[in-house]
């Protein structure tokens, strides 16, 4: 996508707006079976959950990791009309449900799907046996997210010391510990955390097979770095490392599969906002633009990603603050961006915001999400 083209479509839509490329969207995805050839890729759905993903992501070959009932439908309805590309009478092949948490509700509507599904404690285990029989199960580890963006340890995943003791209780309960998994935690480039899990679930793996249940499915989780900036080491240096733990871990005839979600749509948009409202506080030049925290940039609060802006026009740069429009001091977007002088109705653009962005955008104060473009569909 060109900033030609960016402006382009925004003359024809307005702003504030936000433009998804599907060839980065399949180049990212080839990027990672390139450097990761042995690991599925179920892409996780929260990150982006636009429709049109999903299918351009089914189309090259992905599968998908839901988190919630209307992510596992909006997966299930788009990819049930396409034409298969391999064998896959098992749903298993193109989702896995990795909420560790579940309402019992969810588990009834699931069930007839015979889902796969995660968990991390034996309440959640007698949930599934109760609600949705026909579930496989996964387990969930906990591990150690050292360095991530943003952090998932607290919340989710079992200790590894108690992960056999549940797959032995699954057993007794009639459910079938199909595979292990973890995440690391989101932009993860602490690459020492995926050695770390690798190993905790090696570990697992081995001690469970002692007691008689093998394990047939590895799920090393999401937490794929975007390159945010040049700090984030390259991708295929995180591949290498993972490839060699894998390699001398785990047997051969192993399942492995991933949840990346950031990693497949972070770089593959922008936005586009207008500056609505300029002003002078403290001696620094403040733009107010027709986006917001509570929108597009959402990504702020939620994700703690720090997005730059941009401008079309040239000129000399200064050192500025950028709000969004809503009447609240929480929505502020930058307090120190490097920005020409600009005038109202000026365009700013921001890049990379794929991920976590429109995916959390509210109505908050009367302002709709800002219109999706899909270019190269
Ligand atoms: C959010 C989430 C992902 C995706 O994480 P990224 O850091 O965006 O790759 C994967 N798996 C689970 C269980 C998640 O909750």
């Amino acid at each position: 996508m060109t900033k030609t083209q960016l402006q382009t479509l925004t003359r024809q839509h307005g702003t504030p707006l936000v433009v998804i490329d599907h060839d980065l969207l399949r180049r990212n995805y080839a990027e990672f079976r390139k450097h990761l050839p042995q690991v599925q890729a179920y892409y996780a759905v929260k990150a982006n959950p636009a429709p049109e993903i999903v299918r351009t992501f089914y189309q090259a070959g992905a599968s998908f990791d839901v988190a919630s009932l209307p992510e596992f439908m909006t997966v299930y309805e788009n990819i049930r009309h396409l034409p298969a590309q391999a064998q896959q009478d098992f749903i298993w092949d193109k989702i896995i449900y990795a909420n560790p948490t579940k309402p019992k509700g969810t588990l009834q509507s699931l069930d007839q799907y015979k889902p796969l599904v995660t968990f991390d404690n034996l309440g959640e285990l007698e949930k599934i046996q109760r609600f949705a029989p026909h579930a496989g199960v996964v387990v969930r580890l906990r591990v150690p997210n050292t360095g991530s963006m943003v952090e998932l340890s607290s919340k989710f995943g079992c200790d590894p010391g108690e992960a056999v003791d549940l797959i032995v209780a699954a057993h007794k309960l009639g459910l079938v510990v199909e595979g292990i998994s973890f995440h690391v935690g989101s932009q993860c480039t602490n690459f020492e955390n995926f050695v770390q899990s690798l190993n905790m679930a090696a570990a697992v793996m081995n001690e469970s097979r002692t007691r008689g249940h093998e394990i047939k499915i590895l799920d090393i989780g999401g937490g794929f770095p975007a390159p945010y900036d040049a700090h984030v080491k390259p991708f295929s240096q995180l591949a290498r490392k993972i490839n060699a733990e894998i390699n001398r871990l785990f047997p051969k005839g192993i399942q492995i599969i991933a949840e990346p979600g950031r990693f497949l749509v972070a770089t593959a948009a922008m936005s586009v906002a207008r500056i609505i409202g300029k002003a002078r506080r403290d001696g620094k030049r403040c733009y107010y633009i027709d986006d917001s925290v509570y929108h597009t940039f959402s990504g702020i609060i939620f994700d703690h990603c720090q997005y730059h802006l941009k401008a079309f026009k040239k000129g000399k740069q200064e050192i500025c603050a950028v709000f969004g429009q809503t009447c609240d001091g929480l929505d502020v977007i930058s307090l120190s961006e490097e920005l020409p002088d600009l005038e109202v109705d000026d365009l700013v653009y921001a890049e990379n915001i794929g991920a976590y962005s429109n995916a959390s955008a509210t109505w908050f104060n009367g302002f709709p999400p800002a219109k999706v473009v899909h270019l190269n569909e």
